[in-house]
């Protein structure tokens, strides 16, 4: 029997149990971390950051970043394109391997006691303890919080009745830069390339990732959208072999009501917190694990309840899932009408870029459609 009480035990070192496994050292706790694997670890994602992750992290982390990106190009199926440029950079691109491990170590380096290649596979909550049994021992916590990503066991173990969706991504990491025909600060985008998703150029520091994503609930040939996309972009073409990758992605709509459960909390992908429209999912991760800690906190020194986390997630980030959806509902669903009118009225492209640079919302973007959503209520009436 585990001897030392943990007043946490966070399972899952990504970005989100990193994140909130730093806050809680900071602040004195004794806090244990699982980590399945070890880093660094390749981790499948388009590394794509927004630029308002500055507000979360600082800039300290800037010593992992690859590239910034100022200039958007758009294509519709592959066979045009625009490019809108903006006056300072909308994103950031970086390698999973090296960003986590940056994130890991510096829990470690504020006292957290993390465990790698130790997965933990059982999870109980009794008699206000919290019991973790893993691969070479078993723990016990005043608290628990699930940053293991998906599919999730302490996702499984304190919600089992969860109805769970995701949505899935496929990329590679295989391109070399040879020549000059993909500038460094351009991020591609192609809103034809799959049905209700996108497909992505995203520029690292010797090669360019590549990949597709749906937010359709509904499998599909992901393989033969890759396939398509590549043939259609002539800088992917001439690669051969193409490495491809796939992972799971949170569908947002089934995250909705499943944080908090006793003295357990979710946060990250374990959570479903990534977001509707563009699959963002890093900056969620870190912003939740902000959050778990400000109510595990609450909880531990004033007896407040978890449950003030799933408040907080409600008004920061479902409001603006929400105004993500039907945004992504409007682009999705009309890729070729969306892309047309946007040569035309590029607009709310900007918009985005603006809210990447964390200067405006989906709520506010939504708010500026209403003609556009006039419109879509009279067609689809
Ligand atoms: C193809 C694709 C492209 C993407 N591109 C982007 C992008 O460009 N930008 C963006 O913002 N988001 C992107 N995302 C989403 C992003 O990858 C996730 O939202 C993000 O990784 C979530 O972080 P997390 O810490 O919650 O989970 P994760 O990063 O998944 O970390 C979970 C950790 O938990 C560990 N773990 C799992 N089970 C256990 C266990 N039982 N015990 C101990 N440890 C365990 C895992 O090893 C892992 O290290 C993409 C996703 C996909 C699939």
């Amino acid at each position: 029997m585990a001897s030392k009480v943990y007043d946490t035990i966070i399972v899952g070192a990504g970005p989100s149990g990193s994140t909130v496994s730093t806050h809680l050292a900071r602040r004195g706790y004794r806090v244990l971390v699982l980590e399945k694997q070890r880093h660094p670890r390749y981790k499948v994602c388009g590394g794509g950051l927004s630029v308002r992750v500055d507000r979360l992290l600082g800039q300290e982390y800037h010593e992992v970043l690859d590239r910034r990106v100022s200039h958007l190009v758009m294509t519709c199926g592959g066979d045009r394109s625009f490019t809108i440029p903006f006056e300072s950079p909308i994103a950031y691109m970086m390698m999973r391997d090296r960003f986590d491990a940056y994130l890991m170590n510096k829990a470690r380096a504020h006292g957290c006691d993390v465990r790698e290649d130790e997965p933990a596979v059982r999870i109980r909550c009794d008699d206000g303890v919290v019991q973790v049994r893993t691969t070479r021992g078993e723990y016990q916590a005043r608290t628990i919080i699930g940053a293991d990503g998906i599919p999730s066991l302490v996702m499984r173990e304190i919600f089992p009745r969860r109805d769970l969706f995701y949505a899935v991504g496929l990329e590679s990491e295989s391109v070399l830069f040879q020549d000059d025909r993909w500038t460094t600060d351009s991020v591609l985008i192609d809103i034809g390339a799959i049905r209700n998703g996108y497909a992505w150029i995203f520029p690292k520091r010797r090669h360019l990732s590549c990949g597709v994503a749906t937010f359709h609930r509904d499998r599909q040939n992901m393989r033969q959208s890759y396939s398509s996309f590549i043939q259609s972009q002539p800088v992917l073409s001439p690669v051969e072999n193409h490495h491809t990758a796939g992972h799971l992605i949170p569908h947002f709509s089934s995250g909705i009501g499943f944080l908090v459960h006793g003295r357990a909390l979710v946060v990250g992908d374990a959570a479903g917190l990534v977001d509707p429209f563009l699959g963002e999912g890093i900056y969620y991760a870190i912003r939740s694990g902000q959050l778990a800690a400000d109510a595990v906190i609450g909880f531990l020194e004033d007896q407040k309840p978890l449950s003030s986390y799933a408040d907080a997630i409600e008004k920061e980030i479902y409001q603006e899932f929400r105004a993500a959806s039907r945004i992504a509902w409007i682009v999705y669903r009309l890729p070729r009408l969306v892309f047309k009118l946007s040569i035309r009225h590029p607009g709310w492209l900007e918009e985005v870029g603006r809210i990447l640079q964390g200067r405006s919302s989906y709520q506010d973007l939504w708010g500026r459609l209403s003609d556009l959503r006039r419109w879509f209520g009279r067609v689809f009436r």
